[in-house]
C-alpha cells in the first residue's frame, strides 16, 4: 500500500460547528461515507489530519477528543471503511507556541507519509479550508480537493489543486 487519502475532519467529515467534542454535536456530512468508500475500495489508506486547538484552549481534553475519535472510527467501520490513523494537533500558537503539526504546516501529513511509507504524489487530500490546501501542497500531495462547504459532498463540485500547480 503506498497511496493515501488524507481527510480534514471539521467541515469535511462532520459539519462545521465551533469545537466539536461531543458525539451528539458530531453530524456526518452528507455524502462523506460514499466518498471515502470509493477511495478505500480503490486501495487508498485512510488518514484523518485535524487541528484541535480546543485542547490547547482548555475547551475539552485529549480524552474527550479520543472518545469522539473512537466513535467516529466505529461509524466508518460500520460502513466498511477502516481508518488507518487519526492525527491531531492539540496546539495553538498563542497558547502553546508554534508547532509543526498545526495546518497549514504539513507535520501531520509528513508523519503519516513517513510512518506508513506513503507516496505523496499518488495521494489525495480533501479539506474545506485554505490551510488544508497549503498543508497538502507543502507535503507534496499530488491531488488536493477543497470541497463545497454546504450540501452533499461531491468531489466533482470541489476545487482541485494538482501538485506543482500554484496558479489556482
Ligand atoms: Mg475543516
Ligand atoms: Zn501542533
Amino acid at each position: 500500500m503506498n497511496k493515501a487519502l488524507f481527510l480534514d475532519r471539521d467541515g469535511t467529515i462532520n459539519e462545521e460547528k465551533n469545537y466539536v467534542y461531543k458525539i451528539e454535536d458530531f453530524i456526518f456530512r452528507e455524502g462523506i461515507f460514499d466518498l471515502v468508500k470509493r477511495y478505500y475500495d480503490s486501495g487508498y489508506a485512510i488518514f484523518v489530519v485535524t487541528n484541535q486547538s480546543g485542547i490547547a484552549r482548555g475547551f475539552y481534553t485529549e480524552a474527550d477528543f479520543e472518545k469522539v475519535t473512537q466513535w467516529m472510527s466505529l461509524e466508518f467501520r460500520k460502513k466498511g471503511i477502516e481508518i488507518k490513523r487519526v492525527y491531531h494537533c492539540p496546539h495553538h500558537p498563542e497558547i502553546t507556541g508554534e508547532c509543526l503539526c498545526r495546518k497549514p504546516n504539513p507535520g501531520m501529513i509528513k508523519q503519516a507519509l513517513d510512518e506508513y511509507g506513503i507516496n505523496p504524489a499518488q495521494s489525495v487530500l480533501i479539506g474545506d479550508k485554505d490551510s488544508d490546501v497549503i498543508a497538502g501542497k507543502k507535503a507534496g500531495i499530488g491531488t488536493i480537493v477543497r470541497i463545497n462547504e454546504t450540501g452533499r459532498i461531491e468531489i466533482e463540485n470541489g476545487t482541485v489543486y494538482k501538485s506543482g500547480n500554484t496558479t489556482n
